[in-house]
C-alpha cells in the first residue's frame, strides 16, 4: 500500500522521483506528491495518478538534488489533494512521506491540538510530522534524534522519509512494519518502498530493518535503531532486471505477466526439480528435513490469491505427504488465539513478502514456538527475513495489481513442497514420484499450450461481459481455482463473482441461476468428472450459461456446455496451475472490454502493508 521514494545525489531529483513514483504506482494510485529542497522546501501534491501530479508540476523549473515522493493508497482521510503526501510541519520546514498507519495518531493529535497545533489534513501522517517538529523545536534535538524520539511514541506501522529545509543535505529514512530499501550509488543514494525505482541506477541495496533510522547525506549514511544503537548495514546485490519493469509491447502489465508464466514457472522450478533422478531439492528449507519428517500438522497463513494457493497446498500436501494441513486467513489467525506449538509448521505465503496481516501471523506463530517458513516472491522482503527458512517463488516483479504469475508460481512451489514432503516421509513410491516430477517438469510447455486459448477466451469474454454476476465452480483442488477465478474477475472487471465447491451450489447459489448468470466450471476429466457433469446439468436445467474448462479429450461436457475451453491432458495435480490460465485471460478480456483499468483497479493496491 503506497509507495515512497527519496533521492539525494547529483541528478535532477524531480526526474528521479517522478520516474520512481511511476515504478511504484502499482502499490497505490489514488494521489501522489513530491517535495524537494531548493532555496527552501518546494512541494506539489495532487489526487489522482502520478501523471496528474506531473501536470501540476509542469510550470515549475526544478533545480534540486534532494527530494521525496509518494503515491498513496488512502487509509486515513479521503483521497483528495489536502490528504495527499507529503505532509508538512506547521512552519513548512519539515516534510514527510509515509507508508503505513500510525495507530495512536488520535491521542497524539489531541495532545498536539492542546499545544496549539493546527492540521490541514485528516491523515495520521500529518500528526507524525507535527510530533517530530514539536520534539525538534522543544528539545533542540538533531533531526535524526528528533525523528527517533517521535517514533518511540508511535504505535503502528511505518516507512517514512523526512526532509528538513534547515538540514538541506540530509534525508531521514525509518521503518517499522513497512518496507524500505536504500540504493547505494556513487555519491548518490536512493530510498524506496521496493527496489524497482532503484534498479536502473545501482545494484547495491541495503534492506532497512524494523526500528532502523537512517540518516542519508550526500557523501554517506549512518543507521541507528530506535535506541540509538549503531547498526552496521549489509549491502546486497540486486538481481532485478529493468526490462521486467516495462510492458514490453503488451497493452497491460497483466497480459504481459500472464504470457510470462511459462518462463516464471521454469524459473520457479530451476535448481529444485530433478526429474531424471525423481527428486525435489528445496535448498532454503533443507536443514529442516529432520523436523519435516516428524511434523504432523501444517498451518498455512496468507491473504487473497496467496490464500487460494495455500488451499491448493492443503489438497496436495494431504494427498501426497499425508500431513494434516489447515489454511487460515492471516487476518483471522492473528487475532483468534490459535492453538499451535513447537511441533507445528506454519507456512506464510505472500507475493510481496510485506503483507501486514501475514507478518503479524508469523510473529504470533513464532511466539507460540512453531517453526515458520515463508513462500514469497520479493527477495529480501520482511517475510523472507522474519521466517526461519523459506522458498522464493522467483516469478520476477509482478506489476499488475491482480496476481497472475505470482499465483501460479506459488502453486508450483506448494506442489513441489507437497512432493518434497512425500519424498521425505516416503508416502509416495519412487516410481510414482518420478512419473509425477517428469510431468511437473513439462509444466512450462503445458502452460505455453494453454495460452493458445487466448483468442477463444476473448470471444467468450465478449459474450458475457455485460453480466452483473458470475459463479465459478470446481471440486477438489479445482475448488481453490474457482475461488481464484472469481477473485480475478471481481477485482479487475467489478463484476460480482463468487467461487464455490461445485457440490455446494445446491446449498444456496443455485437460487441465483437464470439465463443471465454465467457459470464457469472447471470440469477436467479427473476424480470428480461425473459429479461435475451432474452439476453442469443442474445449471443448464435452470437456463444458466455454462462456460467449462475441460481436458482436450473431453467427450461429454462439450455436449452440454455453452462454451468450452480446452486445456492439455494432464494429471490432476497440475489442474490448479493450468486451469488458472484461461480464467486469468477471461477476467482480463472482460475487464478490457468493459473499459476497466486492469493494471490499476479501483480501490486496490498491490502490496497490502496495512492491516
Ligand atoms: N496512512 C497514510 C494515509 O492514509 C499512508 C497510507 C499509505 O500507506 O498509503 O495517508
Amino acid at each position: 500500500m503506497c509507495g515512497i521514494v527519496g533521492y539525494i545525489g547529483f541528478r535532477d531529483a524531480f526526474s528521479v522521483l517522478i520516474k520512481g513514483l511511476h515504478r511504484l504506482e502499482y502499490r497505490g494510485y489514488d494521489s501522489a506528491g513530491i517535495a524537494v529542497i531548493e532555496d527552501g522546501i518546494v512541494g506539489f501534491k495532487k489526487s489522482g495518478k502520478v501523471s496528474d501530479l506531473e501536470k501540476v508540476c509542469e510550470q515549475h523549473i526544478f533545480r534540486s538534488r534532494i527530494g521525496i515522493g509518494h503515491t498513496r493508497w488512502a487509509t486515513h482521510g479521503a483521497p483528495i489533494d489536502c490528504n495527499s503526501h507529503p505532509h508538512y510541519s506547521e512552519n513548512g520546514k519539515l516534510a514527510i512521506v509515509h507508508n503505513g498507519i500510525i495507530e495512536n495518531y488520535h491521542s497524539i493529535k489531541e495532545a498536539l491540538l492542546l499545544k496549539g497545533h493546527t492540521f490541514s489534513s485528516d491523515t495520521d501522517t500529518e500528526v507524525l510530522i507535527h510530533l517530530i517538529d514539536e520534539i525538534k523545536t522543544k528539545t533542540n534535538l538533531d533531526l535524526q534524534d528528533a525523528v527517533r524520539a517521535a517514533l518511540r511514541k508511535v504505535v503502528g506501522a511505518y516507512a517514512i522519509l523526512v526532509l528538513d529545509e534547515d538540514n538541506p543535505g540530509r534525508l531521514i529514512a525509518a521503518r517499522k512494519g513497512s518496507p524500505l530499501v536504500i540504493g547505494v550509488g556513487n555519491n548518490e543514494y536512493f530510498v524506496a518502498s521496493d527496489a524497482t525505482p532503484i534498479a536502473e541506477y545501482t545494484r547495491n541495496i541495503i534492506y532497512l530493518n524494523d526500528n532502523d533510522v537512517a540518516c542519508v547525506n550526500y557523501d554517506g549514511l549512518s543507521i541507528v535503531n530506535l535506541n540509538n544503537i549503531v547498526q552496521v548495514p549489509f549491502i546486497h546485490e540486486l538481481e532485478l532486471q529493468i526490462d521486467i519493469l516495462e510492458k514490453g509491447g503488451y497493452p497491460h502489465f497483466m497480459l504481459k505477466e500472464i504470457f510470462e508464466q511459462p518462463r516464471s514457472i521454469r524459473d520457479c522450478m530451476r535448481g529444485r526439480l530433478y526429474p531424471d533422478e525423481g527428486r525435489i531439492a528445496l535448498g532454503g528449507i533443507k536443514i529442516y528435513e529432520d523436523f519435516l519428517k516428524k511434523v504432523n500438522r501444517i498451518i498455512i497463513v496468507s491473504c487473497g490469491s496467496s490464500w487460494h494457493a495455500g488451499l491448493v497446498g492443503e489438497y496436495l500436501i494431504e494427498k501426497y505427504a499425508r500431513v494434516s494441513v489447515e489454511v487460515e486467513y492471516a487476518s483471522e489467525f492473528r487475532y483468534r488465539h490459535p492453538v499451535i506449538d513447537q511441533h507445528d509448521l506454519v507456512i506464510a505465503i505472500s507475493q510481496s513478502g510485506e503483507t501486514a496481516d501475514t507478518l503479524a501471523a508469523i510473529e504470533l506463530a513464532k511466539k507460540c514456538g512453531a517453526t515458520v517458513f515463508g513462500i514469497c516472491n520479493v527477495v529480501g522482503s520482511s517475510i523472507a527475513r522474519n521466517t526461519d527458512a523459506g522458498i522464493y517463488t522467483h516469478a520476477g516483479p509482478e506489476i499488475g495489481v491482480a496476481s497472475t504469475k505470482a499465483f501460479t508460481a506459488q502453486v508450483t512451489i506448494i506442489t513441489m513442497f507437497a512432493f518434497y514432503m512425500a519424498q521425505l516421509k516416503q508416502t509416495i513410491s519412487k516410481n510414482h514420484l518420478k512419473e509425477h516430477l517428469a510431468e511437473l517438469n513439462l509444466l512450462p510447455e503445458l502452460v505455453e499450450l494453454c495460452l493458445h486459448c487466448d483468442d477463444k477466451v476473448k470471444k467468450i469474454a465478449e459474450k458475457i461481459k455485460s453480466s452483473n454476476n458470475c459463479i465459478f465452480l470446481g471440486r477438489g483442488s479445482a475448488f481453490p481455482v474457482a475461488l481464484e477465478g472469481a477473485l480475478k474477475l471481481k477485482e479487475i472487471s467489478y463484476i460480482h463473482a463468487e467461487g464455490y465447491p461445485a457440490a455446494e451450489m445446491k446449498h444456496g447459489p443455485i437460487a441465483l441461476i437464470d439465463e443471465d448468470m454465467p457459470v464457469v466450471f472447471i470440469a477436467t476429466n479427473h476424480s470428480s468428472y461425473e459429479k461435475v457433469i451432474s452439476n453442469i446439468q443442474e445449471v443448464k436445467a435452470r437456463k444458466g450459461v455454462v462456460i467449462a474448462i475441460v481436458s482436450e479429450s473431453d467427450t461429454q461436457v462439450n455436449k452440454i456446455a455453452d462454451y468450452i475451453i480446452e486445456i492439455p491432458e494432464i494429471s490432476e495435480f497440475l489442474v490448479p496451475t493450468l486451469a488458472s490460465i484461461p480464467l486469468q485471460l477471461l477476467a482480463y478480456h472482460i475487464a478490457v472490454s468493459r473499459g476497466c483499468n486492469v493494471d490499476q483497479p479501483r480501490n486496490l493496491a498491490k502490496s497490502v502493508t496495512v492491516e
